[in-house]
């Protein structure tokens, strides 16, 4: 990737024609930056929406030494608090929920039928590895694919695109078996490991477990700040954004700012207006989605923040889809409200795709700006 020139460089029609985005690309940060153990950990530890457990036990013991106070609500938010000067409230949320299935029926032969939860692309689970989460027998490895006669026997006629409905798994193991150790309601998550490619990490989940690892490094590496940071760790987002409308109920905060992944759309053929966000070029700040929009000072405030401390950005506007900052916004009274995004190729696939010099400018300017927050300046 081509260092693009800085500011004195190429006239600033080039910036323009950037649409936002900063003049320097973000190749910095590699694996030596990050902390890539934590960040392989999180990804890799199974949680789908509403069965959060796993993953909140790993975000506890990361949050706990970091905070004031910390508490688990109702329906599994980890709300960790670390107190400020002043009287600002200022909610971080990042969702611990991936996508996944749950086992819905076990037949005869002990293949299991299960039920999505959350949003998939049938096209992209043709043939992928599952792990069955069991209440006593622990995780069971299993192929996941689409009920259609292999290639050899599909004489003239090929079968459609596979549904949803045609997924079933296969454990390898007798219909015995299968029924002693699975139960109805088992989740199912997705069989992959987090990779270093180049200068970007690849795995299933980075949706949103880099959300939480922006989260918990910026706590991590964050000193005295006039507000009171409220570090939620959410549940259920994929099915419905649940856990960040009940938490901001109970914190009612000022400000916030959700941290999510987006869509960086680069494939060949696809022109760069419908890109949305380019992996690489630098943190993502949000103007708008499909459940969303965002406070226009606050997202100018981030954005001259970005520009002043040279942190790469750009600015997005994401056509569908949405993040928790959509729930927070309408808690109560109303809350001001943000989302910083990670560009990722390939979202909601076991493949997504994150440029580790975005993961490094997400946390710097997540820092710079809990640093310096003060809602009066948002007033409309
Ligand atoms: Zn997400």
């Amino acid at each position: 990737m081509a260092k693009k020139t800085s500011e004195k460089g190429p006239s600033s029609d080039a910036q323009h024609k950037n649409n936002g985005q900063s003049a320097t690309t973000t190749h910095a940060a590699t694996a030596r930056d990050l902390n890539l153990a934590l960040l392989k950990r999180l990804t890799e530890t199974p949680g789908t929406s509403g069965r959060e457990e796993q993953v909140r036990e790993l975000v506890i013991s990361e949050l706990q030494p970091l905070v004031d106070e910390l508490s688990v609500d109702a329906l599994g938010n980890v709300i960790a608090v670390k107190h400020g000067s002043g009287k600002i409230k200022v909610m971080l949320a990042a969702h611990m929920d991936e996508i996944g299935f749950l086992v819905k029926h076990v037949d005869d032969k002990g293949y299991l039928r299960v039920q999505p939860v959350g949003g998939h692309d049938p096209s992209v689970l043709v043939a992928q590895r599952v792990l069955v989460h069991t209440e006593e027998h622990g995780a069971l490895r299993g192929v996941l694919t689409p009920a259609r006669k292999p290639i050899h026997l599909q004489k003239d006629k090929v079968e459609g695109p596979p549904t949803l409905n045609d997924l079933f798994v296969d454990l390898g193991l007798t219909a015995e078996q299968v029924k002693a150790q699975v139960e109805i309601g088992d989740f199912v998550t997705m069989d992959r490991t987090l990779e270093v490619v180049g200068d970007c990490v690849i795995s299933k989940a980075l949706d949103d477990r880099t959300g939480l690892f922006v989260m918990i490094e910026t706590m991590r590496r964050l000193h005295e700040t006039n507000a009171t940071i409220y570090a939620v760790a959410t549940v259920q987002e994929e099915v419905g954004l649940r856990g960040a409308t009940t938490a901001a109920y109970a914190i009612d905060p000022d400000v916030t700012i959700a941290l999510d992944t987006t869509l960086a759309v680069e494939l060949p053929g696809t022109g760069d207006h419908e890109a949305v966000t380019h992996m690489g070029s630098g943190v993502a700040i949000k103007v708008m989605d499909g459940g969303h929009i965002a406070h226009p000072k606050l997202v100018r405030h981030l954005r001259d923040i970005a520009r002043r401390e040279a942190i790469p950005y750009q600015m997005e506007v994401l056509p569908g889809g949405s993040t928790d900052a959509a729930a927070i916004q309408k808690a109560r009274g109303g809350v001001i409200s943000a989302t910083l995004s990670l560009p990722s190729r390939y979202v909601h696939t076991v493949n997504e795709m994150v440029h580790m010099g975005d993961i490094e400018a997400d946390i710097n300017l997540l820092l710079a700006y809990l640093a310096e927050v003060h809602p009066s300046d948002y007033q409309l």
